[in-house]
């Protein structure tokens, strides 16, 4: 241990904004499965690194589970086929992204079984590098979103330790309930995978945090311990208490320096969801062919958790939850802070995909006002920025002055414009600011 103290109950990070949690139409509903459809699309890029390289041509037959694409490098994945099936094309599609991007088409054989090849196994005592590729060959990404390989994460690179390990059962996005839905039904799997990571990373001590909102969860996981060094700590319910470096500094009172990772405090995170799919990898042989997505929103007939093969087109999705009703509006990928807006239902669940959320025509687009100065944006961000001057930076278009205001260290959680009275589009301009800097580089 390096000063990494347990903390109980109640703990969160300083700033940060409350919105209204809209978790209560999904909450309490177990994960259904959703059936199989006509047709899967996979998209080689559904991961942070470089995109999967496919591994199988137009005509070709694949089973479920088998690897359909290989991993383009090492800060890359593999991709399986959540289906039996015939691969229809390669081509390009829409990607929820809103960019058109190469992807796997799959038709689904109608009369196949849908048993899951499974892939062979690393033997118990098969060194780490040996277990880090079987993760890679899993396709394993981190399902909070931002679908980072779970492989890269948890190689400790040459000189660095892990003392602890932090699982992430916050959920601090509003109306999404999938990860609480899977603590509650896999605490089990969810501890199977934490021990996993503890032995991976030779971490001694781990910690799940759980905000208060979802006692169950955190009911579900204590009593599945066991004789584990591991606690289960409930956090305040407060975004975005799940964000890496909220949540460290929740648990261990340790800040993250600029420009730096957990791994710098000895610490790796990794989403509750991902730790049950790597018991699930390593128990069974089982790769990343599926994951729990919340579908609800008031434009949402019947609102849902719903086990959904990767490649589902979010179309299918929405029609398995009783379709749209005449008020729907916009529909997100995510939750309603760092979600994706789409343009088409026509764009496939991806490995990120944490909710499909419907939003109403009543959300209405309200017209931006001047900057009153009332610093709301200020003690609203997490990361102490001050967004209002980095707004007008990134019009200004001045990148040396927004690389000085650490412009970087901000993570799109969109706490300010949540918090901007005038309504000023603030995360979209910081996008665009940090877009900047990346582009012309700066002298500082
Ligand atoms: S500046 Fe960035 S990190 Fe800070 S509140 Fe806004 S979006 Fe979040
Ligand atoms: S919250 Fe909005 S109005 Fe207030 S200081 Fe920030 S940008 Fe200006």
């Amino acid at each position: 241990m390096t000063g990494v103290a347990f903390m109980l109950g109640g703990r969160t990070f300083r700033h940060g904004v409350h919105p209204a949690e809209h978790k209560e139409a999904t909450r309490s509903r177990p994960i259904e499965r959703m059936p199989f459809v006509d047709e899967y699309w996979l998209p080689l890029a559904q991961h942070i690194g470089a995109p999967s390289k496919a591994s199988v041509s137009p005509g070709q037959k694949v089973q479920r589970g088998e690897v359909i694409a290989e991993a383009g490098g090492f800060v890359s994945t593999f991709l399986h086929a959540p289906v039996t099936g015939t691969v229809k094309a390669i081509e390009l599609r829409p990607h929820p992204s809103g960019k058109q991007l190469q992807t796997i088409v799959i038709a689904t054989d109608a009369f196949a079984s849908q048993k899951i090849t499974t892939l062979e196994r690393p033997a118990q005592d098969a060194d780490a590098a040996t277990k880090a590729a079987f993760i890679q060959r899993g396709g394993l990404v981190g399902m909070g979103g931002a679908a980072f390989p779970t492989h890269v994460k948890l190689q400790v690179p040459k000189g660095k330790t892990v003392s602890f390990v932090v699982l992430n059962g916050c959920e601090c996005e509003p109306y999404l309930t999938c990860d609480h839905r899977v603590m509650v039904e896999q605490a089990e799997q969810v501890m199977r995978g934490l021990d996993l990571i503890l032995e991976l990373t030779l971490a001694k001590r781990g910690a799940v945090g759980v905000e208060l909102n979802k006692p169950d969860a955190i009911e579900a996981l204590r009593q599945a311990i066991g004789t584990r060094p591991v606690e289960v700590v409930g956090l305040t319910v407060k975004y975005p208490q799940g964000a890496e470096k909220m949540l460290i500094d929740a648990l261990s009172s340790r800040e993250v320096p600029s420009g730096g990772l957990p791994l710098d405090l000895e610490i790796v995170v990794q989403n509750v969801g991902t730790a049950a799919v790597l018991a699930g990898l390593f128990d069974h042989g089982i790769p990343l062919i599926e994951r729990a997505v919340t579908v609800t929103g008031p434009g949402i007939r019947r609102p849902a958790n719903v086990m959904v093969p990767i490649g589902t087109p979010v179309r299918q999705v929405i029609e398995h939850c009783g379709g749209l009703l005449p008020s729907a509006g916009l529909v997100v990928l995510g939750g309603p802070m760092m979600g994706m807006a789409q343009k088409s239902l026509d764009v496939p669940v991806t490995k990120g995909t944490s909710g499909i959320l419907v939003l109403d025509q009543s959300t209405k687009t309200v017209s931006e006002e001047p900057c009153i100065r009332c610093g709301r944006c200020l003690e609203a961000c997490p990361m102490f920025l001050n967004p209002s001057r980095l707004a007008q930076l990134a019009r200004a278009e001045l990148h040396d002055e927004l690389a000085a205001l650490h412009v970087m260290d901000c993570f799109e959680c969109a706490s300010c414009s949540f918090s901007c009275p005038s309504h000023i589009p603030l995360v979209q301009l910081i996008r665009v600011g940090k877009a900047l800097v990346r582009q012309k580089g700066s002298s500082q």
